[in-house]
Formats: C-alpha cells, sequence, structure tokens
C-alpha cells in the first residue's frame, strides 16, 4: 500500500486522492504527451476540478471523463454544459464499462462486417491509492486504448518502466511491459498540487502494444505465471515455481530456455522469462 493510501485509511473515510494539479504548464505538457487528438476520442480519469479537462475539450474530437465524486461531476457538468464534444460521467471508474462505452452499439454493425474497436486515448491525473487496480483495468479493456498518459506515483512510475535487472522491475513493470510500451515522461514536485500529496510525481506514456503473440503465449496463463514467478521476492525464480512445477521438469524447461537455476524473476527479460514458460507447457505438467 502507498503511503498516501495508509494515511487516507487512517483518516476514515476515503478522501479519493484528491489532490488538483495547478502548474499549468504541466497540464499542457501533460495533454501533449497525447499527441493530436483533435480526430480522437479521449477518456479523462478523475477530472477534479478540470485542471486538464478544459485543455483537453479544447483539443479532443470527443471528451468522456468519468469523476466519482458528486459535486465534483456537477460542477463539471455545469461548467461544461455548452460543450457538445465532452461528456461528464459521474461514477467509479473501476466499475465502468468499457465495452458499453467504446464497443459496437446494438445496430450499429451488420453481421459479417468486422466492427473496428475506437483507438481511444487515456489521461488522468490519478488518485494514486487505486493506481494498479486502474492500470489493471485499462490492460483488460485494452482493445480501446492507444496510448495512455498518467499521472502516477513517482516510484510507481519507475517500478512500470524499469528494465529487468534494476531494483525496481517487478510483477508491476513486467504486466505493464506486456501490454505497453512504456516511457517516463517527467517529474512534478508536491508544490504542483493543491493540495500537496506526500511524494513526487511522474507522468508515464504508455503506448498499447502488445506482446501477447510475438511471445506465443496464452494471456490468462502467462499472467499466472508471471505472479507465480515473482511471488516471493527473496526466493529464486526456481524456487518460486517449485509451488507447482515438479524439480525434474524445471531443470529441464531452464535448461532448454537458456536460463540459469539461480536467477531471480526479477534479472530476466520478458522474452526469457517466455521461453520458460513455453517450455514447461511443452513439457507439460506441473506438480
Ligand atoms: N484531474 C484533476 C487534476 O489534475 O487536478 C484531479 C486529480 S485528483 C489527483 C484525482 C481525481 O480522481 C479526484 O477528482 C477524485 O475525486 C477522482 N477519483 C478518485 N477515485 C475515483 C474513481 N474510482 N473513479 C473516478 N474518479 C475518481
Amino acid at each position: 500500500m502507498t503511503k498516501i493510501a495508509a494515511s487516507e485509511k487512517r483518516h476514515g473515510r476515503p478522501k479519493l486522492g484528491q489532490h488538483f494539479l495547478v502548474d499549468s504548464a504541466a497540464t499542457t505538457r501533460i495533454v501533449e504527451a497525447l499527441g493530436d487528438i483533435s480526430e480522437s476520442t479521449v477518456l479523462e480519469i478523475g477530472p477534479g476540478r478540470g485542471a486538464l479537462t478544459s485543455t483537453l475539450a479544447r483539443r479532443a474530437r470527443r471528451l468522456i471523463a468519468v469523476e466519482i465524486d458528486r459535486v465534483l461531476a456537477a460542477q463539471l457538468r455545469m461548467n461544461f454544459s455548452q460543450e457538445p464534444n465532452v461528456e461528464i460521467i459521474e461514477g467509479d471508474v473501476l466499475a465502468i464499462d468499457f465495452h458499453t462505452l467504446f464497443g459496437p452499439k446494438p445496430g450499429s454493425t451488420r453481421p459479417g462486417l468486422n466492427h473496428q474497436p475506437e483507438a481511444v486515448r487515456v489521461v488522468g491525473n490519478l488518485p494514486y491509492f487505486i493506481t494498479s487496480d486502474i492500470l489493471l483495468r485499462l490492460f483488460e479493456f485494452r482493445q480501446y486504448f492507444e496510448t495512455i498518459v498518467l499521472m502516477v506515483q513517482r516510484e510507481v512510475a519507475e517500478r512500470l518502466a524499469a528494465a529487468p535487472g534494476r531494483s525496481d522491475y517487478g510483477l508491476l513493470s513486467a504486466t505493464a511491459q506486456l501490454y505497453a510500451r512504456v516511457e517516463k515522461l517527467f517529474t512534478l514536485p508536491p508544490s504542483a498540487f493543491s493540495p500537496p500529496p506526500k511524494v513526487e510525481s511522474s507522468v508515464v506514456r504508455l503506448r498499447m502494444v502488445s506482446k501477447l503473440e510475438s511471445l506465443a503465449v496464452p494471456e490468462a496463463e502467462f499472467i499466472a505465471f508471471l505472479k507465480l514467478a515473482f511471488g516471493q521476492k527473496r526466493k529464486t525464480l526456481a524456487n518460486n515455481l517449485k509451488a507447482q512445477y515438479a524439480p525434474r521438469a524445471l531443470r529441464a524447461a531452464f535448461e532448454e530456455a537458456g536460463v540459469k537455476p539461480t536467477v531471480r524473476a526479477e534479472a530476466l527479460s520478458l522474452d526469457k522469462t517466455a521461453a520458460l514458460f513455453r517450455a514447461l507447457r511443452a513439457g507439460g505438467l506441473s506438480s
């Protein structure tokens, strides 16, 4: 749990991670990190008081902003009531069904015609305590998303973008890098927000390009394998995998994939991790 999450839990009612951006230069940089949005639908997560929303509304073809706070959502609705390209949804981004929002509408497709999903760009200065949940949700519906630009806690940005072998590379890095090319763009101090958070913040950009096909791995099984591989940080990869695979199968698969048996999951590239997974799968059998 992040420091912010812990402090919010202590104060009883969750505060929804409300730290509003007050640095207008940063606002512009964040919106520009989305690229040319004049022909795009943009999804904004947690628009709050609208720091990013106004710029987005001016530039995007269509803007959908999801805000959980009833009062803020009502204010945003009022402020943008004259903008036909802006839709404010009062709701929890973790509960939004993106198939309904961005998928084919009933009657909009004829049988036999392939529906091309919308290429939506996503942006948000996130409530940090649910960053991982939001990322997982976006990955779940990734068919709709092209580019994602998010403000997150600096440490989380570093983990998302870390290369294998770095101390901050872990399950979050491997999962994000399975679905996207991740770049850490820039860092902001607490003073860029009101009220200031207790931590530094960084903006990351994820360009959604799935590696599932090139790695030749089935999604659900490979994600379960990654969770097992990164299970206990102190253990070697082989020791983590022992929970599910027989020693003989492990020895053979490590050899076939060209992976040293003493390695930790954190040190292995996604390519090598996938090679090991494929070797274990081909050799059959878990214990
Ligand atoms: N975008 C604004 C800005 O940059 O000033 C506000 C950012 S603030 C860090 C996070 C925003 O997310 C708050 O407005 C908060 O109410 C909203 N929020 C928190 N949890 C949410 C959820 N589950 N779904 C949608 N919005 C949420």
